[in-house]
């Protein structure tokens, strides 16, 4: 038997890269540290009991489209709804990139945005962020005049350098971009202005979002745009039919009750991260400034990588970026509980000694 090889174009790459390992301590992954609220699981508990299992769940997801709409002040027909933030980033990717096209990433930044609009087909242009890694305008008009990519992608807060874009820098990208831009906002409860200010039908905005990170709910997988109605209509003929499941769709509108709970919880964890990066800023290395549930650092003088895997021989799981280009020893870590986080202060003190 012959195997068949996989798309000449998709041979070089790479899966995506997270260890899922048993550890005491695991802030690798930029969830919550807490679940949602107990009333939250009561009322889907509720919810799930109420399911016509036979029958296909409401295509449209009006219930869940309607409460987002609410959520952010603008039409229900403005909202996408997709499995996870990702499922929203590769339908935008499928409709309006493929090949013949071009997508503009600035790195370091989330790599799932190239991964999945190579996976498309389309050409993808990495342009540079400055050395503190904010987004350079003199940069970005360069890949502009080069390459008219098609789709911009913006991340702010930035993953995984956990950087914000000021109000003014979007708004420069989105008056030069041709084509359409993208703000993943996937950590937007922890930034003072959202770009979804910026969206309208008149606009090429798209501000992607999710219910996986501060919303507690990563293991529902839900994430949604606010696009222009002319995006969101093409976005629903390209998703698959029905691909959001009844029980998603009830989780997705009753979380949607408990946004103060939510607040409340961001406040605790920026409380955190700056407790986390006063810890670090008395250690041996370098902290980037984070405006988001994580905090981007590199060990001075010792490799990244030998000091990940000391916080992983004392059952402490963070993010290794080591590797990843620009990033060199870079480590990230996820805030987590106040215990969870003193363990790895007091594991990384250790390490570092
Ligand atoms: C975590 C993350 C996502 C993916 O979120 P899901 O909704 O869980 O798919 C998207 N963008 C960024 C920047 C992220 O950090």
């Amino acid at each position: 038997m012959t195997r068949l090889p996989v798309r000449d174009d998709l041979k070089a790459l790479e899966g995506y890269h997270s260890p899922q390992v048993d550890v005491r301590v695991r802030l690798n992954t930029n969830e919550a540290p807490v679940g949602p609220p107990a009333e939250f699981e009561q009322a889907l508990a509720r919810a799930v009991a109420d399911v016509d299992w036979n029958r296909y769940p409401d295509r449209a997801a009006t219930d869940l489209r309607r409460a987002i709409a609410a959520l952010h002040g603008v039409d229900p027909a403005m909202v996408f709804v997709a499995n996870g933030s990702n499922e929203v980033l590769q339908t935008i990717l499928l409709t309006f990139a493929g090949p013949g096209r071009t997508v503009a990433t600035f790195e370091p930044t989330y790599q799932l945005h190239a991964h999945i609009a190579r996976i498309s087909g389309a050409t993808v242009v990495e342009g540079e962020r400055a050395a503190d890694f904010s987004l350079d305008l003199g940069e970005f008009r360069r890949v502009l005049a080069a390459h008219e990519p098609h789709i911009t992608f913006l991340c702010s807060p930035n993953n995984p350098t956990g950087g914000v874009d000021t109000e003014a820098t979007i708004r420069e990208v989105v008056s030069l971009a041709p084509g359409l831009v993208v703000v993943d906002e996937a950590y937007g409860q922890f930034a003072r202005w959202s770009a979804v200010e910026l969206v309208s039908d008149d606009s090429s905005v798209i501000v992607v979002r999710t219910f996986s990170k501060t919303w507690s709910m990563a293991a529902a997988r839900l994430g949604y745009a606010i696009a222009p109605s002319w995006v969101v209509s093409e976005l629903d003929k390209v998703v698959l039919p029905y691909h959001l499941d009844a029980v998603k769709q009830a989780a997705g509108v009753i979380a949607l009750r408990f946004v103060d709970q939510m607040n409340e919880r961001v406040r605790a964890i920026v409380a955190e991260r700056e407790r986390v990066v006063s810890a670090l800023q008395r250690l041996d290395v370098d902290v980037f400034p984070s405006g988001a549930n994580f905090v981007l650092f590199r060990p001075r003088g010792r490799a990244g990588r030998a000091v990940w895997q000391g916080l992983l021989d004392r059952s402490v799981l963070i993010r290794d970026c080591s590797g990843w280009p620009r990033l060199a020893d870079c480590l990230r870590i996820t805030i987590g509980t106040p215990e969870e986080n003193s363990l790895f202060i007091a594991a990384l003190t250790e390490v570092l000694s």
